[in-house]
C-alpha cells in the first residue's frame, strides 16, 4: 500500500448551510413548530427534569421501569448513555436498532471543566470506579472522566459521592452546553497571558443547568485558554475564547466560534473582537442563545453552529450578537500568536510560583480506579497538591515542591502514568470504540495500546538517533463520527469493516496531514482522505511505522 492518492478537504471544510427554501428550524425566523421527533419530546419536557424520576423511582424500581424517551434521550442531560451489549460485531452495527444494541449499563460522563482536582477528590472518582464501574475509567479530549459498567441503583449514590467535591454530570451529554474544556495550567504557568479560571467559573455559576440553554438543536462545546501553547484545541469548539493582549487594553480574549468536526468538518473563525475578562460570561451567553435562537433544528445532521456559521460568515455572526445579544459592540482584538509549544504539558515544567507541573501520560486515557486513588496516595507523599486532565487524555501534577519531583516521576509508572513518554504514547488518542460504544464499528482503545507498544520497539532507532523529532499524532477513531479527532492528526483512523481476499474484517480508512495550531504548525488544517487506502486493524503498525519512515527519510527542511 502507498499513500499516494488523496481527496478531500485541505483546509476548511465545505459545510454547506440547508437550503433555503424550506424551514430550518430556527427558533427565531421559523417559529418553535417541532420539526422531528427529538425537538417534539425535548419540548414536551426537557431533559433536566429527569433526574428527580432517577432519583426517586428509576433507582429503586430498576432498569425495567425507564420508559424509551428517558432512557435514550432525557439520561444525556444527566451524562448518561447506555452502553454497548458485549459480543455485537461491528459488522452488524448499522442492521441492529438502538434497543438491541443497548445493554442494561450506563456509560456515565463526569464533567470537569478545566477545574483542578484535590487528592480528596480523586479518591472519590477512584472510589467510584472501584464501587460501581468495575475499575473502568477513562480521560476522555473534552477533559471529562467517563465511566462504564454504571447501573442505575448507584447514580442517587454516585451523585452525593461527587457533589461532596464539587463535581457534577450536569448537561455533559445532550443537546446543551457540554463540559468545558479550560487551560491544565490556569493560574499557575510562568508565561501565561491571562488566567481563564474565574470566567470558567462564572459561566458555570451563571448559566450551568439552566433551563433556557438546556434546549440546544444540538450539542455545544467550549474552550478557554490563557495559555499560549493554546492548549484547549480551540479550533475545534462551538465557542472558544483564546487568552491575547490588547495593545490599549491589555490581557483579555480572542473569540472563535462555529468549529466542530464529526462527519462535516469545520474549523472554528475569528470574529475579530477582543473580549474583557468581565464580559467574557456575556459574550459566552450572547454566542449560546445566538445557536439556541438561530440554529437549524430540522435535521440532526445541520444543527451544529458550524452550519449557521457557514451561512451567515464572520462579520454577521459579529453584528447579530452585538446588535441583537450584547446591545453595544465590542472592540477589535488581535489573533493570539502562534502556538509556543505542544499544549500537552507533558513533562515537567517550572510554575511561577518557583513549584513544579508534571504533565503525565496514560494509554490512550485509560486510568481506572486504582490509578486514581495511587495518584492521590502519591501526590500527598510528594507534597504536590491537585490534578488536571487535559484536552488530549493525559494529565497534569500541579503544585509539586522542586524536591518532590523526582520522586514524583519515579512514582508515576507504577499507576501507568509516564511523564517521559515515547512519542507514540504521548500523542496517540483512542476513542470509546466496540468495547462500549453503540455506534462503533472496530476496536480502537485495545487497538491503539498495541499499536504503541509494537511502534515504541519498531521505530526505537529513530527516536534513539534524535531523527524522530517532531511528535506524530496518531488518532484512533472506531467510527466516521471522529470523537477522538481523526481529521486534526498527523495520522488518523477512521474505522469500518473492510474487505481484504473476500473476507470482512474491522480495518480503517486514513486521513493524513491535519493538525491545530497547538500541534507544531503555524496554521490549523484538516487532513485529507488518502482514497482507496483501508488499513486492517491488524497491519496498523505496518502502515504507521511505512509512513513515519518515509516521513522522516523524504521531508523538507523544516517540514
Ligand atoms: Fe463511538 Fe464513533 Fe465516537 Fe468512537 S468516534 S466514541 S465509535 S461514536
Amino acid at each position: 500500500m502507498t499513500v499516494t492518492e488523496t481527496s478531500g478537504p485541505a483546509g476548511r471544510a465545505a459545510t454547506r448551510p440547508p437550503r433555503g427554501d424550506r424551514s430550518n428550524g430556527q427558533w427565531k425566523v421559523d417559529g418553535t413548530t417541532p420539526l422531528n421527533a427529538n425537538e417534539v419530546w425535548k419540548q414536551e419536557e426537557g431533559g433536566l427534569a429527569v433526574r428527580e424520576r432517577i432519583e426517586t423511582i428509576y433507582a429503586r424500581d430498576g432498569f425495567d421501569s425507564i420508559p424509551p424517551q428517558d432512557l435514550t434521550g432525557r439520561f444525556r442531560w444527566w451524562g448518561l448513555y447506555t452502553q454497548r451489549k458485549p459480543g455485537i460485531d461491528g459488522g452488524r452495527t448499522a442492521q441492529l436498532s438502538d434497543d438491541e444494541l443497548s445493554d442494561r449499563y450506563f456509560m456515565l460522563r463526569v464533567r470537569t471543566d478545566g477545574q483542578a482536582l484535590s487528592p480528596e477528590a480523586l479518591r472519590v472518582l477512584g472510589g467510584i470506579s472501584a464501587d460501581f464501574a468495575r475499575g473502568t475509567a477513562d480521560i476522555t479530549d473534552r477533559q471529562n472522566l467517563q465511566y462504564h459498567w454504571i447501573d442505575i441503583e448507584s447514580m442517587p449514590e454516585i451523585w452525593r459521592r461527587l457533589e461532596t467535591v464539587g463535581l457534577e454530570t450536569t448537561t455533559a451529554c445532550g443537546d446543551t452546553p457540554r463540559g468545558f474544556l479550560g487551560s491544565p495550567v490556569a493560574g499557575i504557568a510562568a508565561d501565561e497571558i491571562i488566567d481563564p479560571t474565574p470566567v470558567i467559573l462564572e459561566i458555570k455559576r451563571r448559566y450551568l443547568g439552566d433551563p433556557e440553554l438546556a434546549n440546544l438543536p444540538r450539542k455545544f462545546k467550549t474552550a478557554i485558554t490563557g495559555h499560549p501553547s493554546l492548549d484547549v484545541v480551540h479550533e475545534i469548539n462551538d465557542v472558544s475564547l483564546v487568552g491575547v493582549v490588547h495593545p490599549e487594553l491589555g490581557p483579555g480574549y480572542d473569540l472563535w466560534v462555529g468549529g466542530a468536526l464529526s462527519t462535516t468538518p469545520r474549523l472554528a473563525e475569528r470574529l475579530g473582537v477582543f473580549v474583557t475578562e468581565d464580559e467574557a460570561a456575556d459574550v459566552w451567553h450572547g454566542v449560546i442563545r445566538i445557536f439556541r435562537d438561530y440554529g437549524y433544528r430540522r435535521l440532526r445532521n445541520k444543527a451544529r453552529l458550524k452550519f449557521l456559521l457557514a451561512e451567515w460568515g464572520p462579520a454577521r455572526f459579529r453584528e447579530v450578537l452585538e446588535t441583537e445579544y450584547l446591545g453595544h459592540p465590542l472592540p477589535d482584538g488581535p489573533a493570539p500568536a502562534p502556538a509556543t509549544g505542544p499544549g500537552d504539558h507533558v513533562g515537567v515544567h517550572a510554575q511561577k510560583d518557583g513549584r513544579f507541573y508534571v504533565g503525565a501520560a496514560p494509554v490512550v486515557g485509560r486510568v481506572g480506579g486504582n490509578t486514581l486513588t495511587g495518584l492521590a496516595d502519591l501526590l500527598e507523599s510528594v507534597g504536590a497538591g491537585r490534578v488536571r486532565l487535559t484536552a488530549h487524555q493525559k494529565l497534569v501534577i500541579l503544585d509539586v515542591p522542586e524536591e518532590g519531583v523526582d520522586a514524583l516521576v519515579a512514582g508515576l509508572p507504577a499507576l501507568g502514568l509516564i511523564a517521559k513518554p515515547s512519542p507514540f504514547r504521548r500523542t496517540t488518542m483512542a476513542c470509546t470504540g466496540i468495547e462500549f460504544c453503540k455506534l462503533a464499528i472496530v476496536d480502537t482503545k485495545d487497538t491503539a495500546a498495541a499499536a504503541i507498544t509494537e511502534l515504541e520497539t519498531r521505530l526505537a532507532d529513530l527516536v534513539d538517533d534524535g531523527s524522530l523529532d517532531t511528535p506524530i499524532l496518531l488518532n484512533v477513531n472506531g467510527c466516521p463520527n471522529s470523537c477522538a479527532r481523526i481529521q486534526t492528526a498527523d495520522i488518523g483512523l477512521k474505522g469500518q469493516i473492510i474487505t481484504v481476499d473476500g473476507v470482512q474484517q474491522a480495518g480503517f480508512q486514513v486521513h493524513l496531514g491535519g493538525g491545530l495550531a497547538s500541534s507544531d504548525r503555524d496554521e490549523a488544517g484538516l487532513g485529507r482522505t488518502v482514497r482507496g487506502l483501508k488499513v486492517p486493524a491488524t497491519q496498523l503498525p505496518d502502515y504507521v511505522e511505512r509512513v513515519v519512515r518515509t516521513y522522516v527519510a523524504e521531508r523538507a527542511d523544516g517540514e
